[in-house]
């Protein structure tokens, strides 16, 4: 009942992609109550995480003053208690604490050139938020090293993207399956990491759609599908392309389509001709016969798409596996069209929107090259700064990488948790740890915050205005139902201030005036004006101010030269390690239902740390049986980089020559155990395939 609250705001979910609208309650001060309301992504749905995972909000780890780190701290290390922060940290003013981030961010900029300063900001943070953050490095120290966690999910994804149909969002929206009759979903576990699409996608099935399910794991959505592809992990070219070889063999791509709308099909057909699938099956462990089927099944569907999660994208062939998914879709006409479409299900709230506020090295905002000595003018123009240079800024795990080599000393990380998040996680730790000067921006004592040297408390999604675009490209007002706790502040206003202590003229007196910024040179933004927002989501693009948005782009030719989308042929590359006599198994991680990413907020939302409490992995029954170890009892996994001790789950979805484990717990952080290998386009790391040794602990 509407009296029960206080009060009542609209807003967006702040864990996944699928950017679902929330109507937040309020009683007393505290969120009391969420539900979901009528948002173009979710129709009045919400998950687990949605519905009840708000409560992190109100945890008394909430950060809710300045820190800085006290001279007589212990070594940096992961080692602060978050109950008792003042073995490692004192608190100090607004003003004080700034001084000190300035100081000595700005004192590197001075002594060592400003490429000694790199920035990590957050797909957690708005749009205006991410904007700032990338013009704070770019303007405030002269170069392009700053970057965030889509090099971690879905940069690979977004580099085939980009290459081959000339953007790198979403060709149409998940909500589109209704008029799909065919979908392949392929490396997504969507039923936990995007619970309302999954719902989109069961609807789909139960309607009599073919849902065609690719996955190393048996993954829930398989009781929906009219084929489970449970392929062997990293064989995913092996397979794709011998789907794509029956289609030329027997005739049943779209030629109409190819010749009017692509360009070198004649080399992809050519290339395709070495991967019958009777030869594939050996490899990717999918028999010839139903990768016939799966075939004829796409490429004789009226309308089809294709969804894909890390799976597809977090191997050292990242790009080469999108390549081919955006190749099958072409080759089959399944793009441009009702029902058709290329969709990969981004992971966090505003991933989407924080690539293209420009939050990642290559790029500008809308992906405007940083090489294009035009395009750089238009910006310098704009914030009136020096040119920030034309050499492509370094992604996550390489500027990590520039720590340890000693040219990057200094570094500003907002809301992101690498000393989680990170591939070879040690290697992470130790780099923050040897950094001259970290300051950390966040709602909560990161692991990451342990090695700053001072910590700015920031606003959790609800607590602020902005706005943020969801994996459909529908760009959403997000309200602030309270104040931030204490002395904490919304971020967009700390990263002001900290540009101001640095030098830089910046006045902004609300969220409004920077979207009013970026739309200068956003064109994705046309005729999407804050106010519109206020009133309603819109999907870009929007073609004029009465159009809700385009859920399907393309269907008039491709943003690339000559308005073709292109086939890239791919060809088969090994996981950078096989399994041995040392380590005879796979590891793949990934997230669970009840928590998010690291777990910094999730795990301390009552209700969901409750549901999942315990870090755990996933194995065949007959596997655990072959270690002697009960379900419920503790195993030993190691790789390369290191070892960790995790309860084991029996799972039949796991094949018995695998390992599942989710990344969200520190006690057993998967990322200790993870390859730090890259895709040589995407630079994303190969977080699903380690050769790992289970043992029992
Ligand atoms: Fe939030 Fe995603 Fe769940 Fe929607 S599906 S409620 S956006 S976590």
């Amino acid at each position: 009942d509407k009296a029960d609250f206080d009060s009542e705001t609209q807003s967006v979910c702040p864990f996944c992609g699928v950017g679902c609208l929330v109507s937040l309650k309020v009683k007393d001060g505290r969120i009391a109550h969420v539900e979901g309301i009528n948002g173009p992504a979710n129709e009045g749905r919400l998950c687990v995480k949605g519905r009840f995972g708000f409560d992190y909000i109100h945890h008394e780890h909430r950060l809710t003053k300045p820190l800085i780190r006290r001279t007589d701290a212990p070594p940096k290390g992961l080692n602060v208690d978050p109950g008792n922060l003042s073995t490692h940290f004192r608190e100090a003013s607004w003003d004080e604490a700034l001084d000190a981030a300035a100081g000595g961010l700005g004192g590197l900029r001075t002594a060592h050139g400003g490429r000694s300063v790199a920035g990590f900001g957050s797909a957690k943070c708005t749009n205006e938020e991410a904007y700032l953050f990338q013009k704070l490095i770019r303007e405030g120290f002269g170069h392009n090293n700053v970057d965030h966690c889509t090099r971690l999910c879905h940069a690979s994804s977004v580099a085939a993207l980009l290459e081959n149909v000339g953007s790198g969002a979403v060709t149409a929206t998940f909500n589109e399956i209704e008029n799909a009759d065919v979908a392949i979903v392929i490396g997504a576990n969507p039923v936990e990491n995007h619970p309302v699409a999954a719902t989109y996608f069961k609807q789909f099935a139960k309607r009599g759609g073919k849902l065609i399910v690719m996955d190393p794991r048996g993954i829930g959505l398989r009781s929906f599908a009219s084929h489970m592809l449970q392929f062997r992990p990293g064989t995913d070219v092996a397979m794709l392309n011998a789907i794509m070889a029956t289609i030329v063999e027997e005739g049943l791509y779209d030629e109409a389509y190819i010749a009017q709308r692509t360009e070198n099909w004649e080399a992809e057909k050519a290339h395709l001709a070495d991967f019958a699938p009777e030869k594939m099956a050996k490899i990717c462990g999918i028999d010839a016969a139903t990768l016939r089927d799966v075939a004829r099944t796409f490429a004789g569907a009226k309308a089809g798409m294709i969804f894909w999660g890390m799976g597809v994208s977090q191997h050292i062939h990242g790009t080469d596996n999108s390549r081919c998914l955006i190749s099958l879709a072409l080759m089959c006409g399944h793009v441009g069209r009702p029902g058709t479409g290329l969709h990969p299900l981004r992971g966090q709230n505003n991933v989407q929107g924080a690539s293209d506020a420009g939050l990642i090295p290559m790029f500008l905002p809308d992906y405007q090259s940083v090489t294009d000595d035009g395009l750089r003018q238009r910006f310098t123009e704009l914030w009136g700064s020096e040119d920030f240079g034309d050499q492509k800024g370094l992604t996550v795990t390489e500027i990590l990488d520039d720590v340890h080599a000693g040219r990057i000393r200094g570094m500003y990380i907002l809301g992101e948790n690498p000393a989680m998040s990170d591939p070879d996680v040690e290697h992470a730790r130790e780099a923050l740890a040897k950094l001259e000067h970290l300051v950390v921006q966040d709602i909560f004592l990161t692991e990451t915050a342990n090695f700053a040297d001072v910590i700015l408390p920031a606003s959790a999604l609800y607590e602020k205005a902005g706005t943020v675009s969801n994996t459909n490209r529908q760009v959403q007002m997000v309200r602030p139902a309270l104040a931030p706790p204490g002395e904490a502040r919304e971020d967009w206003a700390i990263t002001m201030e900290l540009a101001r202590k640095l030098g830089l003229d910046w006045r902004y007196t609300h969220p409004r005036e920077v979207f009013t910024e970026m739309k200068i040179t956003m064109s994705s933004l046309d005729n999407i004006t804050w106010e519109r927002l206020e009133r309603e989501s819109v999907t870009y693009p929007s073609l004029s101010e009465q159009d809700p948005g385009q859920a399907v782009v393309f269907g008039d030719g491709f943003p690339r030269e000559g308005g073709r989308a292109k086939f890239t042929p791919a060809a088969i590359i090994a996981p950078d390690e096989a399994p041995d006599e040392e380590y005879p198994m796979v590891m793949t991680t990934g997230r669970q239902l009840e928590h998010w990413h690291t777990g910094s907020m999730t795990r301390r939302s009552k209700v969901l740390d409750s549901v999942e409490p315990e870090a755990n992995c996933s194995l065949h029954p007959a596997t655990l049986r072959k270690l002697g170890v009960e379900p419920g009892g503790m195993v030993r996994l190691s790789t390369r980089r290191g070892s960790i001790e995790i309860m084991a789950r029996s799972d039949r979805a796991v094949s018995p020559d695998m390992v599942f484990v989710p990344f969200a717990y520190v006690e057993a952080a998967a990322n200790v155990l993870t390859n730090p290998a890259l895709d040589p386009y995407g630079k994303i790391p190969e977080f699903k395939f380690s050769a790992v040794r289970v043992e029992p602990a």
